[in-house]
């Protein structure tokens, strides 16, 4: 079959690659119907981590289920699955906890010896534990609705788990820092699922504002970093936030977070902290500051979210902004790398 591979920092092709097969009696072998680009896929191709070469590719994807092993109850050949960017047993002390990305059996699509998620077919490990079964299955399926399921898969979840995080609920005011997927999909989840009020999102693009703003934004602002502080307390009578979501990672966008948080304020932090190498505590203590972090476990979400999607109440499938076929799949990293894109989605 045919995957794309790493091949070192801007290089990225699709290459023959053998046929995943059953393993373990609890696999099941899942055929790629859409799979995407994330934006934590951007830090190996841009250089900023090292990642083994070659490696495979992509840990978001939605397919139809071609084998399972013996040991597999609740998906069948033929279903239409969505998976979520890591793989868990769904029974473990972790599990049992909400939090699936703690998994003592998980692990992520794409590390090394498995299959990643932008090819043609994957060897999903745990697969009771880790898909999550349709209902109507394929042959009912839009390209709308595949869209939207396929944004459950890692942005949807992630975002709404930075507003969980960051404790947004019914009439909150938040701030999301950040315009990518996440943080757009967090504004989506603080507002369609949690409530929240106002919600303030820092953006400069006018793309992603205007996306912001449908995802339910009641505010935007362009500044960055003292700026962009001295904005929110603007906004908020001077007090700040009470609720912050940090969906960046950099320590430009904690510096924000750090400031913005009003005293007692909760910052829910989804970012992925490849360049953050300290948090300064004395702020934190100083100002009663929260923060909550976390890998967002999507197979937590992904029933629920399922649900709202098939209901047409939840929809995230807008990120998409660009869609290419697996063979351009290098097209499609230059044009995230290079912020021309929000979210690329390979059919
Ligand atoms: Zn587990």
């Amino acid at each position: 079959m045919k995957a794309a591979v790493y091949r070192g920092a801007g290089n990225v092709q699709v290459e023959e690659v053998p046929d995943p097969a059953i393993v373990e009696p609890t696999d099941a072998v899942v055929r790629v119907v859409r799979s995407c680009i994330c934006g934590s896929d951007l830090w190996a191709y841009r250089g900023v981590i090292q990642r083994a070469v070659p490696a495979r590719l992509g840990h978001e994807f939605l397919g139809v289920v071609e084998f399972v092993g013996p040991d597999v109850r609740t998906v069948a050949a033929g279903d239409l699955v969505v998976a979520p960017f890591q793989w868990s047993d769904n029974t473990c002390p972790a599990c049992r906890d909400g939090i699936q990305t703690s998994c003592v059996n998980g692990g992520t699509f794409g590390a090394p010896g498995t299959d990643g998620g932008q090819g043609e077919a994957v060897r999903v490990p745990w697969a009771d534990g880790t898909l999550v079964a349709v209902p109507g299955g394929i042959a009912g399926a839009t390209d709308g609705l595949l869209r939207s399921l396929l944004a459950t898969t890692d942005v949807a979840a992630t975002g709404l788990h930075g507003a969980r995080l960051a404790e947004v609920g019914p009439g909150s005011t938040v701030v999301v820092i950040g315009d990518g997927a996440v943080g757009l999909c967090a504004v989506l989840g603080a507002r369609s699922i949690l409530g929240a009020e106002r919600i303030i999102l820092c953006s400069r693009n006018p793309h992603r504002r205007e996306l912001g703003r449908r995802f339910g934004a009641t505010e935007v602002i362009s500044e960055r970093g003292d700026a962009a502080v001295a904005a929110v307390r603007d906004l908020t009578g001077g007090l700040g936030s009470r609720h912050v979501v940090e969906a960046v990672g950099t320590p430009e966008a904690w510096e924000m977070a750090l400031g913005m948080a009003r005293e007692g304020g909760t910052i829910g932090a989804v970012g992925v902290p490849h360049t953050t190498p300290q948090l300064a505590l004395f702020p934190l203590l100083v100002h009663h500051l929260r923060v909550h972090m976390g890998v967002a476990p999507v197979r937590h979400y992904l029933p629920d979210l399922i649900d709202r999607v098939m209901a047409g109440t939840y929809d995230a499938g807008a990120v998409f902004d660009l869609e290419l076929p697996l063979d351009q799949v290098a097209e499609g990293y230059r044009a995230m790398s290079e912020r021309r894109a929000i979210k690329v989605m390979l059919t």
